[in-house]
């Protein structure tokens, strides 16, 4: 017997994608209107940031460069080998 694992979007459970979601690979369309396959409710995802399952958005990351002055750095490593 095979088991039925279709998943019925539009059984109240499921929340429509918000504007923010468009563009995003995880969104399946249905004839009730586009839901998200990982959250049942993808305006809470976004309430506090990026979505951190959206495939067309990526959060910014500020890498501060660190300045190393060269001599010091010969010098640190010059110590360790003692
Ligand atoms: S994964 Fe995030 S961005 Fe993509 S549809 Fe779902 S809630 Fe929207």
């Amino acid at each position: 017997m095979q088991k039925n694992t279709a998943v019925n979007y539009s059984d109240g459970r499921y929340k429509p994608v918000v504007e923010k979601c468009d563009g995003c690979e995880r969104i399946v369309e249905e004839a009730a209107g586009k839901y998200c396959q990982s959250y049942l409710n993808p305006s809470a995802k976004w309430r506090l940031g990026i979505c951190n399952f959206a495939t067309h958005a990526k959060p910014e990351i500020a890498v501060a460069k660190i300045r190393v002055n060269p001599l010091k750095a010969a010098k640190r490593a010059s110590k360790s080998k003692k």
